[in-house]
């Protein structure tokens, strides 16, 4: 529950004798709205950093999939060289096949050009389908990048954001901080530094109402002395179990 002033209904307000408790919910809110503030600037880093990480991210799975297309590209041309000098040396055996004069060498010939046939025939076939796998590679690359690319431009949006967020707390920072030292001014000593003792070690809200015997912020059931201090009203009591300060709230 968001405890502030403003939130305790008049009729409770009346019963707060203190306008110390009044000025200490004040305190207390305009504390929470600091620390709010200082939290948010302080979780501006690790924020610029997650997005900045999804932002390298995406931009790896590019350059990943650029360079898987591009090791298609290179085994395409180291298969046409391939092609060209089994070509070459094809054409190598025909022309020596021209000046052989026995029997065997010529047949020997025709068999070594017949296996630089097959082998050509088997690299074209490996060259065809890496056209295809790379025509593919590239449609899904070029549909990828374009997913990619969107990502990326929805997180550095985000990081446009944080900026504004950033600009927009730093603004507010000042003038919480300035409305925060006013109102401890105005508290008498000893119940900030009670209120200041309370507040190390205890979440917020630390200023809790007493309600059927209970308090607010442990839920456990104070002493019946506190219960008659806090319904009192003179002076600023704790709860015996947690430590927070108390206000009445029948
Ligand atoms: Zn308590």
């Amino acid at each position: 529950m968001r405890l502030d002033a403003s939130v305790i209904p008049p009729s409770n307000r009346v019963r707060m004798t203190t306008d110390c408790n009044t000025s200490l919910l004040v305190l207390q809110d305009r504390d929470m709205n600091v620390q709010r503030i200082e939290r948010s600037l302080a979780e501006l880093p690790n924020e610029r950093a997650t997005t900045q990480g999804k932002i390298d991210g995406y931009t790896a799975e590019i350059e990943a999939g650029r360079q898987r297309v591009k090791e298609m590209e290179v085994r395409g041309k180291s298969i046409e060289a391939e092609i060209a000098e089994v070509e070459n040396q094809a054409l190598k055996y025909k022309n020596q096949q021209l000046l052989v004069k026995k029997n065997e060498e010529y047949q020997a010939l025709t068999h070594e050009i017949e296996s630089t046939e097959k082998k050509t025939s088997e690299l074209e076939e490996q060259e065809i389908e890496l056209l295809y796998e790379l025509d593919e590679a590239r449609k899904t690359q070029g549909e990828s990048e374009v997913e990619w690319n969107e990502k990326i431009d929805a997180e550095k949006r985000f990081l446009g954001r944080l900026d504004e967020k950033e600009s927009q707390l730093n603004s507010e920072i000042d003038a919480a901080r300035a409305a925060l030292a006013q109102v401890k001014g105005e508290i008498d000593p000893p119940s900030l530094s009670v209120y200041q003792r309370v507040s190390r070690g205890l979440k917020f809200p630390i200023i809790v109402a007493l309600r059927d015997s209970k308090c607010e912020g442990c839920h456990m059931r104070v002493s019946a002395s506190v219960e008659v201090e806090t319904r009192k009203g003179t002076e600023i009591t704790t709860c015996d179990n947690c430590g927070r300060i108390l206000y009445w709230d029948a």
